[in-house]
């Protein structure tokens, strides 16, 4: 039985060449004998399974099918059509279309045989005048890989519009991909980080493997190789998920902050890497295939743990990585479950992959920006942190050296005077040991605060040893840094440090240089505070000692 669209008015001449799931009927070969085409003709129209929808799914490793369904053309006229199976990896495909019981047309197609010598399309359209009245299309499918046909009848224009429509879709989807993938390289080349290699390498990898099973690249790329275009997807999809592995690897550290996640993902690429090794020997392509799909499930579970853990214990940039995982794995297993007919086609399940990749790539880019300024973060603290002194916060003599050079450069160049003070707590020993190590802590805490107090806005003041502070005061004269000193020897000597009952004072020496010469470097500069300091502690502590004149040495009395 044929079954037709009827056709009620001429406007409706498009719709009636439509495929309605009614008209639709299958017959799959069994134990491996092929059948004449009218054998098969005859076949389907009488023991044939009438299909519901009009995209029909037969999954992986499915027997050849025979698709049979009618055309009724009211018109008075020809009409040309293009009968299309809007996928691409089909190996081997067998169009018929007869009336009345004649062959009109015959047309072999498939991805088994070059692209050229078939197709004009990376789809497989055939393009047929219906005469008037009713048309059989019998089509004959045999491929190893999912046997999904999505069946149109479409006019020249349907056929270039869903083409166009197609172009921009992927243009869209491969401009935004290559476009990170090169900025992801770039990345890699300028901050040397191997997760920036390994994202961009899964990136290429996803982008080669969609561009290989949308029959894209075999219309742009390799063309002449029918062979590695019906052999490469499986052991791509492993390496795909291998990447994936990679670079998830990189991002959340896991061999040293999550073993036994790492482990897992060791044993998945262990056995990916063996079913490729037995794929190269044994050639068993639908086995491979299967085993391929299959693995798509750990590989997505592993990710979104991976996403879990890390974000459980607390790392940061794991909530980008999990919400990357989970649109790009849902995605991946809708796609694998349309595809190989798990669940029923819809356009939106074979895309799903296409849009979570996306998705994905948008939180990916945003985890490695994340990643990156929290690293720059740290980097700038690690760098502050050691120019510091940890006790005071004051710079240590290494943040000393790095703020004092263009000040001091500064003032050489424009003959400014330049004043350095050497202070070193008197009898620190002594308090330390009546008081206690931690007490001495908190005379050094309450003398660098008073110094800060103290200072103005251009003045620098750091830690130089154990109790020991340099102060370096820029465009200051001799007098007045002598002044600056005694002051702040009168306000230390009143200090008073406090702990439980006790109140502790204590007192500190201060040795003064001045720049006399613009040759003066600065490590001479200290030599002479130093210098001063220690004739200060010899007079006696608690004071002031500075040169007054080109011979004269004055230690002020307090
Ligand atoms: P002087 O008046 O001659 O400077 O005598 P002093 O006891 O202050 O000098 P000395 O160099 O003999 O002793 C300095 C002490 O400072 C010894 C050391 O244990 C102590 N010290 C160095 N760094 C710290 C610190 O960070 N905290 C504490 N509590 N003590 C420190
Ligand atoms: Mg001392
Ligand atoms: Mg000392």
């Amino acid at each position: 039985m044929i079954f037709s669209f009827p056709i009620y008015a001429s406007q409706s001449i498009e719709k009636s060449f439509a495929v309605e799931p009614f008209n639709t009927r299958y017959l799959q070969e069994v134990d491996g004998i092929a059948l004449h085409p009218n054998q098969a003709l005859k076949g389907v129209r009488s023991k044939g399974i009438r299909s519901e929808s009009d995209i029909l799914n037969f999954g992986l490793g499915a027997p050849p099918v025979w698709v049979h369904f009618a055309v009724s053309n009211v018109s008075e006229s020809e009409q040309l059509r293009y009968i299309q199976i809007e996928n691409s990896w089909l190996d081997h495909i067998h169009l018929y279309v007869f009336k009345g019981g004649k062959l009109l047309q015959s047309n072999k197609a498939g991805d088994a045989i070059p692209y050229e010598e078939n197709r004009t399309n990376r789809f497989f359209s055939f393009p047929h005048k219906f005469q008037p009245g009713e048309t059989s299309v019998l089509i004959r499918v045999e491929t190893p890989e999912p046997q999904l046909l999505p069946l149109f009848v479409l006019t020249e224009n349907d056929m270039l519009e869903r083409k166009i429509n197609s172009g921009y879709e992927y243009g869209i989807i491969y401009g935004f991909l290559t476009a990170l993938l090169i900025y992801n390289v770039l990345l890699y080349f300028s901050l040397q980080s191997r997760r920036y290699i390994f994202y961009s390498l899964y990136l290429a990898t996803f982008i080669i493997l969609n561009l290989a099973y949308t029959g894209h690249a075999f219309k742009w790329i390799w063309p002449n190789w029918p062979e590695f275009q019906n052999q490469m997807i499986p052991p791509m999809m492993m390496l795909f998920a291998y990447l994936g592995n990679l670079f998830c690897r990189a991002f959340l550290a896991l061999p040293t902050k999550f073993p036994r996640i790492n482990t897992s993902f060791n044993l998945l690429n262990t056995f990916m890497l063996c079913s490729v090794i037995w794929y190269a020997l044994s050639g068993n392509y639908l086995t491979m295939l299967v085993t391929a799909f299959i693995c798509v499930i750990p590989f997505a579970l592993l990710m979104i743990t991976a996403g879990v853990v890390a974000c459980h214990a607390g790392v940061k940039e794991a909530k980008y990585f999990l919400g990357a995982a989970i649109f790009a794995m849902i995605s991946a297993i809708v796609t694998a479950f349309t595809v190989s007919g798990v669940v029923e086609y819809h356009p939106f399940g074979f895309h799903a992959v296409e849009y979570g990749i996306l998705i994905e790539a948008v939180l990916f880019a945003l985890a490695l920006a994340y990643q990156f300024r929290i690293s720059q973060t740290e980097k700038i603290e690690a760098q502050r942190l050691a120019d510091r002194d940890q006790l005071t916060g004051l710079y240590n003599r290494r943040g000393f050296q790095k703020v004092i050079e263009p000040i001091y450069s500064n003032a050489t160049r424009n003959n400014r005077n330049i004043c350095v003070m050497l202070m070193d707590i008197d009898r620190f020993k002594e308090i330390n040991d009546t008081h206690g190590h931690s007490f001495g802590d908190l005379v050094l805490l309450d003398l660098s605060g008073l110094l800060m107090r103290e200072l103005r806005a251009g003045d620098i003041v750091a830690r130089w040893g154990g109790e020991e502070f340099i102060l370096v005061l820029p465009e200051t004269q001799h007098d007045e840094a002598v002044t600056l000193a005694e002051r702040l020897i009168g306000v230390i000597s009143n200090q008073v440090v406090q702990q439980q009952q006790l109140d502790v004072q204590y007192t500190v020496s201060i040795g003064i240089a001045e720049m006399s010469d613009p040759m003066d470097s600065m490590s001479n500069l200290i030599d002479k505070a130093d210098h001063y300091l220690y004739k200060a502690k010899a007079s006696g502590r608690n004071r002031v000692a500075y040169k007054v004149e080109p011979t004269r040495e004055l230690v002020s009395e307090i």
